[in-house]
C-alpha cells in the first residue's frame, strides 16, 4: 500500500475535493496574489461564487487571493474577509483546476456575489510557514551533501501543526545530527529570488533540485533559488532572505515506507 500522509489538513482536502471541484466549475483561475509578493498582508476582491454547505458555513471563490492554499507542501492559509457588516473566517483554502476555494464559516452577515471584500491573512501563521517551507529547501540541500548523493523528497509538510520533510533514502540518527549542523552552517543571510521560466529554458536556471523525474507539465514554472544553496521548481511562500528563518532544529527522523521522514522546526 503507498504511504499515506495523515493530518488534518490532507484529510479534510481528502473527502472534500470532490465538493471542491464542484464549487470551482466553470470559473477562471483565481489570481494568486502569495506568487507575486508573498510578504502582502491585505488585499481587496470580489465574491465570485457562494455556495453554502449548511448553516453559517459556506465555500466562497474570490477573484483574486492572498490565502495558499493546500498543495506542494504548504498547509492552508487562514485568515479573514470583511466588509460593511460582514465578517468571514476563512479556516481553510483549496484548490481545484486553478481555482482556490475558500471554505469558513460567516460570523457576521451572509456572503453574496458580488460582494467586495478585504481579505485579511492570519500573518503570524503564514510568516511561519514561510520561514518553514524556506528551511525545508535549505535541509534539501543539507540532505543531499550529506548523503552524497541527489536524493528525492516523497512529500513534505512545511508548517504547523509538525513541519516535516521525507526522504527517499534512509538517515540515520547520526546523519540527522550531520544534517542539522550543514544546514545551519549554510543557512547564512542568503537571498531568495523568485523567477517564471519557460519549460525551455528550465535547465538554465535549476540547480540542486530534486524530483525532477516527476516534474508535472507546464507552459511556465515558478523557480525559488535560495542563493548558492538550490533552485527549484516551487508554488510555496517564502521569505525573502535565509536570515529570516533563524535556527533550524531538526528533532527526529523516523521511518516511513520507502525512505525517512525528517521532522524539523525554526527557532
Ligand atoms: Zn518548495
Amino acid at each position: 500500500m503507498p504511504h499515506r500522509i495523515v493530518n488534518v489538513f490532507n484529510d479534510y482536502w481528502y473527502d472534500s475535493r470532490m465538493r471542491v471541484k464542484d464549487v470551482a466549475s466553470g470559473l477562471p483561475k483565481t489570481d494568486k496574489l502569495y506568487l507575486k509578493d508573498s510578504y502582502l498582508k491585505e488585499a481587496y476582491s470580489k465574491i465570485i461564487r457562494v455556495v453554502r454547505e449548511k448553516g453559517k458555513r459556506y465555500y466562497l471563490v474570490l477573484a483574486s487571493s492572498i490565502f495558499h492554499s493546500l498543495g506542494g507542501g504548504q498547509p492552508s492559509d487562514t485568515g479573514m474577509l470583511l466588509a460593511s457588516g460582514f465578517k468571514f473566517d476563512v479556516k481553510k483554502a483549496l484548490e481545484s483546476g486553478g481555482v482556490v476555494v475558500l471554505y469558513g464559516k460567516s460570523l457576521e452577515g451572509e456572503p453574496v456575489e458580488g460582494l467586495e471584500v478585504k481579505q485579511e491573512l492570519n500573518w503570524e501563521r503564514r510568516y511561519l510557514i514561510m520561514r518553514l517551507h524556506t528551511a525545508g529547501h535549505v535541509i534539501d540541500r543539507a540532505v543531499s551533501d550529506t548523503l552524497r548523493n541527489r536524493i528525492d523528497t516523497m512529500g513534505a509538510l512545511h508548517g504547523p501543526p509538525h513541519a516535516y520533510v521525507e526522504y527517499k533514502a534512509e538517515i540515520s540518527e547520526d546523519q540527522l545530527i550531520q544534517i542539522e549542523e550543514l544546514t545551519n552552517d549554510i543557512l547564512d543571510d542568503r537571498e531568495v529570488l523568485i523567477k517564471e521560466v519557460r519549460p525551455e529554458e528550465l535547465q538554465n536556471y535549476i540547480y540542486g533540485a530534486p524530483n525532477l523525474g516527476r516534474l508535472p507539465e507546464a507552459s511556465v514554472y515558478r523557480i525559488v533559488e535560495i542563493k548558492g544553496i538550490n533552485a527549484i521548481p516551487c508554488s510555496g511562500t517564502h521569505v525573502s532572505r535565509t536570515s529570516e528563518i533563524g535556527r533550524i532544529k531538526l528533532m527526529s527522523v523516523d521511518k516511513v515506507e520507502g525512505g525517512s521522514r525528517l521532522y524539523y522546526d525554526v527557532e
